[in-house]
C-alpha cells in the first residue's frame, strides 16, 4: 500500500480537540493495517497569526500544497476580534480555498436514525434521509466585480455585486455532481433562477448540454433555487444531489444541515480539479461548525463533525469507500447506543466528553 499523506490543521478553539480524535482514529487504522497515512501538522487562524503574523504560513501552506488531502479543524475566536483585516482567522481558510483552487463544496445531510427526534422536522419527513449538496465554491456574487458601494452624492448610496458565471465554472460543477450521483442514487437536480438571472439561464443550458453528451445515465430534474428550498424542507427525501451557484448553495445547504439536528454533526469536503496525470484532486475536509469559543478547552465538543468529514476523506481523496462506511456505521452504532455530547443530548442518553465519543467510535469499529 502506497503511503497517503495528509495534512492535519486543527486551528482554534475546539479544533484542537477535535482533531485530536481524528489522530486517534489515524493511529488505529494504521496499526490496524487498514491504512498507511503519514501525517504532519501545521498551524492555521488564531494560532497561525500568534506564532507567525498571518492566518497561515506560507510554509505551511507549501505542506498543503504537497498533501493528499487536508484536514481542517475550525479557526476563530474573540482572542483575534482585533487583527488587521487580512490576516484575521477566516483568511487562512480562504487562502487554502483559493491556493488549493477548491471549487467545489460538498455537504451531505445524513439523519442518523437515532437523532431523527432531534430534527425540526417530523421524524416521517426526515427519516432515512441522505442528500449531497453540490456548491460552487470559487465563483459567482460572492467573487464577482465590480463588488462596492458608490456614494451617488445626493445623500443616497448605491451597493453592487455581481453575479458572474463562465461556461467553464459551470462545466466542471456539474461534472463533480453528476459523478458523484453516479456513486449513489444517480438522481442530480439542478437548482438556478433562470426565470430572473441570465446566470441562471447560462447554468440551466450549461448543465443540461453536459448531461445530454456525457452523463444521459443519471437522473436530471431542473429546479428554481425558492423552490428547491421549499421542496427541502416539504419532502427533503425527494432529491439525492443537488448542485447549485455559491450563494444558493449557501443558503441551501445551511437549510438542509439543519433537517438533521445539530451543528455538531455535519462534515464537509471541498474538491479541486482533476490533476492531468495523476487524477487525483487537491482536496480538504472540514466540520461546517465554527471554533465554538463557548465550550472550547471544556472536553464538552462533539467530534463527530469532525470524524464524519475524515470518513469524507477516505471516500473522496482515498478512494477507501468500505472503510468510509464502516466509519459512518460506527457513529451511527455509538448513536443508537444513546451516547450523546452536550450539543445532541436527549432524554435517556448518556453524556460523555469528546474524548470518550472518540474512543466509542473507534471500540466501534
Ligand atoms: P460555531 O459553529 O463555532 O458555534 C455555534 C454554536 O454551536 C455554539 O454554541 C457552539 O458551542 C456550538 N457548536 C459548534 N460546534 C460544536 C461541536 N462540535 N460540538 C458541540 N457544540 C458545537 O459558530 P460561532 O459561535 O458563530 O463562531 C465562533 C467562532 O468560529 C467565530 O470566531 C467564527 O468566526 C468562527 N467560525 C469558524 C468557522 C470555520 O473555521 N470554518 C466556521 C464558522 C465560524
Amino acid at each position: 500500500m502506497a503511503k497517503q499523506n495528509l495534512l492535519l490543521l486543527p486551528g482554534d478553539g475546539i479544533g484542537t480537540e477535535i482533531m485530536v480524535e481524528v489522530e486517534k482514529l489515524i493511529a488505529h487504522l494504521n496499526s490496524t493495517g487498514q491504512t498507511d497515512f503519514d501525517y504532519d501538522s501545521g498551524l492555521v487562524g488564531g494560532c497561525a497569526y500568534d506564532a507567525h503574523g498571518a492566518a497561515i504560513s506560507d510554509a505551511d501552506m507549501e505542506k498543503a500544497l504537497a498533501a493528499d488531502a487536508v484536514i481542517f479543524g475550525a479557526v476563530g475566536g474573540p482572542k483575534w476580534d482585533d487583527v488587521p483585516y487580512e490576516a484575521r482567522p477566516e483568511a487562512g481558510l480562504l487562502r487554502l480555498r483559493k491556493d488549493l483552487g477548491l471549487f467545489a463544496n460538498l455537504r451531505p445531510a445524513i439523519c442518523y436514525p437515532a437523532l431523527a427526534d432531534a430534527s425540526s422536522l417530523k421524524k416521517e419527513i426526515v427519516e432515512g434521509l441522505d442528500i449531497l449538496i453540490v456548491r460552487e465554491l470559487t465563483g459567482g456574487v460572492y467573487f464577482g466585480e465590480p463588488k462596492e458601494i458608490i456614494d451617488l452624492g445626493d445623500g443616497q448610496k448605491r451597493a453592487i455585486d455581481t453575479q458572474v458565471y463562465d461556461t467553464y465554472e459551470i462545466d466542471r460543477i456539474a461534472r463533480v455532481a453528476f459523478e458523484l450521483a453516479r456513486t449513489r442514487d444517480n438522481r442530480v437536480s439542478s437548482a438556478e433562477k433562470r426565470n430572473v438571472m441570465k446566470s441562471g439561464v447560462l447554468w440551466h443550458e450549461v448543465v443540461t448540454q453536459i448531461h445530454a453528451a456525457d452523463y444521459a445515465d443519471v437522473k436530471l430534474d431542473h429546479i428554481l433555487a425558492d423552490n428547491c428550498a421549499m421542496q427541502l424542507v416539504r419532502n427533503p427525501n425527494q432529491f439525492d444531489v443537488i448542485v447549485t451557484d455559491n450563494l444558493f448553495g449557501d443558503i441551501l445547504s445551511d437549510a438542509a444541515a439543519m433537517l438533521t439536528g445539530s451543528l455538531g454533526m455535519l462534515p464537509s469536503a471541498s474538491l479541486g480539479a482533476q490533476d492531468a496525470t495523476t487524477g487525483k484532486r487537491k482536496a480538504m475536509y472540514e466540520p461546517v461548525h465554527g471554533s465554538a469559543p463557548d465550550i472550547a478547552g471544556q472536553g464538552m465538543a462533539n467530534p463527530i463533525a469532525m470524524i464524519a468529514s475524515f470518513a469524507m476523506a477516505l471516500r473522496y481523496s482515498f478512494e477507501m469507500i468500505e472503510l468510509a462506511d464502516k466509519v459512518e456505521a460506527a457513529i451511527a452504532a455509538v448513536l443508537d447506543d444513546g451516547l450523546r455530547t452536550g450539543d445532541i443530548m436527549q432524554a435517556g442518553g448518556k453524556k460523555v466528553t469528546t474524548a470518550e465519543m472518540g474512543d466509542a467510535i473507534i471500540a466501534k469499529l
